[in-house]
């Protein structure tokens, strides 16, 4: 094992995401600790494109998986890929962002190289010349630091570590593997996506999210959900829920924030109609800024918000949005 470090890039239609981004830059710090090189892995249609860039974002190397096998996305042929170029560049630490992707094939990777996996780590560290990752555990009550036995495999939360800004001058490498799609054990045949352009609320920069106490959109609560997408307009923030809410049917379960839903960490989260039990608590209180909504000026969300408004949504959703359309216009 050397001091190098491996970091698969999410790539979404070729283009690395903002998530993949930030786990380069992350690996780029970490390899830096280390005194190794951080290599960055990209794999699936169409990554040949900007794969050279990453010299720009942290890489100090550039491998590209391309080809019939990574055309669809497959968990086997993912985790097979890492494992391999994981051993391959003599990783000390296999970085990739906790994406739904990261978070399926990632611990599969670890388990063909015979390592453990710490996902959804909030730090890096390197202490006694080993990499350490630490993760928040008991939702977010207590934060764990570990290090693997082998080479660290870690998930790491999106929007928590900041990208990189180098000028690495790297020629992207093909990377030669020994299966082809007939050796998947399962490959996604077809992926059929949500409502187009949708921010996806574990890597928006701004949450507004909405509770119970919206009330339900298809009766009395028609108008608050709509203030709440303008709103959510107005600060390009994607729309997040509570279980509450997701449970009753009344928004898709992808936009729940919480224990049993996603985690977000983005500069601003609106909670609106939210009362702020432990489980949605959990979600997100690795936010920046938490604005927080409510008639009951007793409601626990208020324990955690940096701004507290007690007051009827229906009054002060509008008010905000017209307020910051006002703020934003200049
Ligand atoms: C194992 C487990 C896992 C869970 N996972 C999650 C999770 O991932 N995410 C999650 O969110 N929950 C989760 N829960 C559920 C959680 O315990 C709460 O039940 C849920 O978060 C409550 O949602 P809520 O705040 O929208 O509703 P409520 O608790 O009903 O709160 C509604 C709030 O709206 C306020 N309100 C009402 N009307 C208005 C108005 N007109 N204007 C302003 N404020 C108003 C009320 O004062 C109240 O504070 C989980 C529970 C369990 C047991």
């Amino acid at each position: 094992m050397s001091n190098n470090v491996l970091v698969f890039v999410d790539c979404n239609e070729g283009k690395p995401t903002r998530a993949g981004l930030q786990a380069l830059g992350a690996g780029h710090r970490l390899a830096k600790q280390l005194g190794g090189k951080a290599f960055a892995l990209v794999a699936g249609k169409g990554v040949e494109a900007d794969a050279a860039g990453l010299g720009n974002f942290g890489a100090d190397a550039v491998q590209v998986a391309a080809g019939e096998t990574f055309g669809a996305y497959s968990q086997d042929g993912y985790a097979r890929l890492v494992a391999q170029q994981a051993q391959a560049v003599g990783a000390a630490a296999v970085l990739a962002s906790a994406t739904p992707a990261g978070r399926d094939f990632m611990p599969r990777a670890a388990a063909i190289a015979k390592c453990g996996v710490a996902s959804d780590c909030t730090d890096l560290k390197v202490e006694g010349g080993k990499a350490r990752a630490v993760r928040p555990v008991f939702a977010g009550k207590a934060l764990a630091t570990v290090e693997g036995t082998g080479a660290l495999y870690a998930t790491l939360r999106p929007n928590v570590f900041a990208q990189a800004q180098t000028a690495n001058a790297v020629t992207p490498e093909p990377v030669k593997v020994p299966f082809g799609v007939g050796d998947l054990k399962a490959v996604v045949k077809e992926i059929v996506a949500g409502v187009k352009g949708k921010l996806d609320v574990a890597e928006a920069e701004v949450v507004v999210s909405g509770g119970r106490g919206l009330k339900d959109p298809a009766g009395e609560g028609k108008a608050n959900w709509e203030n709440l997408e303008k709103l959510a307009g107005t600060l390009g923030a994607a729309v997040g829920a509570s279980r509450a809410v997701v449970d009753a049917g009344w928004r898709a379960h992808g936009e729940q924030v919480g224990q049993t839903g996603k985690t977000v960490s983005p500069k601003l989260y609106v909670a609106a109609g939210i009362s702020g039990a432990i489980q949605h608590l959990a979600g997100m209180t690795g936010s920046k800024v938490i604005v927080a909504i409510n008639k009951d000026d007793q409601a626990p969300i208020f324990k955690v918000a940096d701004y507290g408004i007690v007051g009827n949504v229906e009054d002060v959703v509008p008010a905000l949005t017209a307020a910051f359309s006002e703020i934003l216009k200049g």
